[in-house]
């Protein structure tokens, strides 16, 4: 909690422009504290966002709205510590081994995140504090969000999926307010609860973030590279669980995430939640005869489990979906939400484009889009979910193996086409792993490859088989990024379709 007097003057480095220094930079001139932003790039686009910024400040001031605050951007960089900075507020991307944040520690200034400020500004000057739904893991974060904010809103709350799934949590936190110099509106910051999706990078500088509960969905080896080690990357996720008050919700599947339960420092009475695919145990959720069952939140749970909804009404349900349908039902109902809430909103829920989704039927195949599977954890679950299947995978491995997800996979494995950067890697594997699988290996990396890839994988399935894209790789080598991707295969396969047709 906070009042904005506490911020007039206050010398504030912003590190890094973009999408989460632009607003933090806006918030904290609105609330009277002398800005600077930097950032190591000097190229166009950041001249033209702090050119942007700068003309913001310009209108507000000249229409004598400037709450005496200023922001300075500089630009090229981002190594420096400004003089006399009393605090920075970093991107979450940036490394905590940064000459900035080493510069930082010697001065004793503090270096929060921008969830880290969203945080410590809730109920500013009054205003209602939501409470926090916090969901984190490796894969699957964006779904349970949306789910849980599905769930929420069918309960009749007032709420909104945000944070890492795009949407600014200062912005959720206080709207316009701050960065307007106070508005009275009363538009923003009234929500009853929030649905958080929290990164790794979100959650290490985020340190007195306390949420009401959340979830780890799942912990697998992921940008190992930034938090320098997997321990490294498992405390800071685990972070999550800190200080929350009625449920730290853990996969019963993933021993990890149960660990950093066991780690977590929670207030008393905080309650360890744990979901399954399999037949609940009490204080779990879980499913029996394709029905989604609460253990955990019902008046006797040695003897009494509640009815949420049907596998059926979780979209698609794939065994990885329905284990987020269950984090997401696990968090609502930790919020108080009834069972009938549960059902309605996971029936309301949309899937976000290009997770699992199905693009068209052409000639009794199905074509699948999972551009986001984008490492090899995300794709061994995907590939979990149908047989036959024939894999289109490839692009840029980060640093990751393919034996276990090849390993896993193959039996499902009618065909695989491989293209972009790390393709020999996955070839390699499937030469191990699956030897007898037919490989089309496309030696390319335009993006014309994509409809290639689609035609040798429409030539290798057969009626009643599945064509996934599920790269288990990054894009950036062929594409501009997993939603480019996903649409070229959309494309490709709507073009064969019409085609054939
Ligand atoms: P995130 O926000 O964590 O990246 P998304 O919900 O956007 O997660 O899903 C990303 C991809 O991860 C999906 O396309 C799917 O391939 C995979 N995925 C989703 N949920 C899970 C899960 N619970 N376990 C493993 N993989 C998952």
């Amino acid at each position: 909690m906070s009042t904005g007097a506490q911020w007039r003057g206050r010398r504030v480095t912003v590190a890094g422009l973009g999408v989460s220094g632009i607003p933090a930079a806006k918030v904290l001139y609105g609330l009277g504290a002398v800005v600077t932003v930097v950032n190591d790039g000097d190229d166009e686009r950041s001249r033209a966002q702090a050119s942007e910024l700068e003309q913001w400040v310009a209108a507000r001031e000249a229409a004598g709205d400037g709450p005496g605050g200023s922001i300075t951007v500089r630009l090229g960089d981002g190594a420096t510590l400004p003089v006399g900075t009393e605090l920075i507020v970093t991107a979450p991307g940036w490394q905590p081994e940064k000459p900035l944040f080493l510069a930082a520690a010697e001065a004793g200034v503090d270096i929060w995140g921008d969830v880290e400020l969203a945080w410590r500004l809730r109920g500013l000057n009054g205003r209602k504090a939501a409470p926090w739904l916090a969901v984190t893991g490796t894969n699957g974060k964006t779904t349970t969000v949306r789910m849980l904010a599905a769930i929420l809103e069918a309960a009749g709350l007032r709420t909104a999926a945000v944070g890492n799934i795009g949407v600014s949590l200062l912005d959720a936190v206080l709207g316009d307010e701050a960065a307007e110099g106070g508005s009275e509106s009363g538009e923003y910051g009234d929500y009853d609860v929030l649905a958080v999706e929290l990164s790794s990078y979100q959650l290490h500088w985020a340190p007195s973030v306390r949420a009401h509960s959340a979830a780890v969905l799942n912990l697998a080896p992921d940008h190992i590279d930034w938090h320098g080690s997997m321990a490294a990357y498992a405390a800071d996720k685990g972070r999550i669980y800190e200080g929350n008050t009625v449920a730290c919700v853990y996969n019963a599947a993933d021993a990890a995430t149960e660990d950093l339960v066991r780690g977590a420092d929670v207030e008393e009475g905080c309650r360890a939640i744990g979901f399954t695919l399999g037949t609940p145990g009490p204080s779990q959720l879980g499913v029996v005869d394709g029905i989604l069952v609460d253990r955990a939140f019902v008046e006797n749970r040695q003897q009494q489990a509640q009815e949420l909804a049907e596998v059926a009404d979780v979209n698609p349900p794939a065994p990885h979906n329905i284990a987020n349908a269950l984090a997401a039902a696990a968090l609502a109902r930790a919020f108080g939400v009834p069972a009938a809430a549960v059902r309605d909103g996971l029936r309301a829920f949309r899937p976000d484009p290009h997770r699992i989704e199905k693009v068209a039927d052409v000639e009794g195949v199905a074509y699948v889009d999972d551009s986001k599977a984008t490492n090899t954890h995300a794709a061994e679950a995907s590939l979990a979910a149908y047989d036959p299947i024939v894999w289109i995978a490839g692009g840029l491995a980060k640093g990751a193996t393919f034996d276990e997800l090849v390993a896993a996979s193959a039996p499902r494995l009618r065909g695989a086409v491989l293209m972009g950067a790390d393709r020999a890697l996955i070839l390699e594997a499937l030469r191990r792993h699956a030897p007898d699988v037919p490989v089309v290996t496309l030696d390319r990396t335009d993006t014309g490859a994509m409809a290639a890839a689609v035609q040798e994988a429409a030539r290798l399935a057969r009626p009643g088989d599945t064509v996934l894209l599920a790269p288990a790789c990054a894009s950036m080598d062929m594409f501009v990024n997993y939603n480019k991707r996903g649409e070229a295969f959309a494309d490709a396969v709507r073009a064969l379709a019409a085609q054939r047709a």
